[in-house]
């Protein structure tokens, strides 16, 4: 079974349990990409709700079936497809849920994935967690899409963030 740090980031290649380093170093990219999302000034410009897939936890289907006032079944049938083991939403780019004004018709129910997006999600946490382990602090954000209003902030205030912080990690 894969190695996941808490409990949602799948460490790829790693079936033990964590090294104590690696856990401590992950931990500093966590509070480097949750700082981050404490400063987040989101636009609602709606363009992160333009991807091909959006995975829904299993802690996340009850909620949104509430809100949507559907029984969870139905729900499930409605809206999510399943594939290797995972839920997705079944209409994407844009999300079912994606309304015309740009807002999410189930805000406050979002699944995990949008509310973590963009600091908290697995991919900028690995860029972070391997820009510290490289002494260069090199953080490699070529997959962002620069159009959008928190991809430019995150561009413009990460690589300071990580200087800021590197003292801590341990090599
Ligand atoms: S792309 Fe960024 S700024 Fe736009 S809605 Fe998504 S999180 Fe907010
Ligand atoms: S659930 Fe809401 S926030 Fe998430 S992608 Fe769909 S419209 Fe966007």
């Amino acid at each position: 079974m894969v190695a996941k740090y808490r409990g949602k980031y799948e460490l790829t290649g790693l079936k033990g349990p964590i090294p104590e380093e690696m856990l401590h170093n992950l931990d500093i990219s966590y509070e480097i990409c949750h700082e981050m999302e404490g400063h987040n000034h989101c636009e609602q410009c709606g363009r992160c709700c333009y991807q091909d897939f959006i995975i829904v936890l299993d802690s996340d289907l009850e909620r949104m079936a509430e809100k949507l006032e559907m029984p969870l079944r139905t729900f499930i049938t409605t809206y999510l497809y399943r594939d290797k083991g995972k839920w997705f939403i079944k209409k994407t780019n844009p999300c079912a849920f994606l309304q015309e004004d740009k807002r999410c018709a189930i805000h406050d129910a979002r699944p995990e994935v949008c509310r973590d997006f963009p600091y908290t999600v697995s991919k900028f946490m690995s860029r972070v967690y391997l820009a510290l382990q490289d002494n260069g602090c090199s953080l490699d954000l070529e997959y962002m899409d620069k159009e959008w209003p928190c991809t430019q902030r995150i561009i413009a205030e990460a690589p300071e963030m990580l200087r800021r912080i590197r003292p801590d990690v341990k090599n």
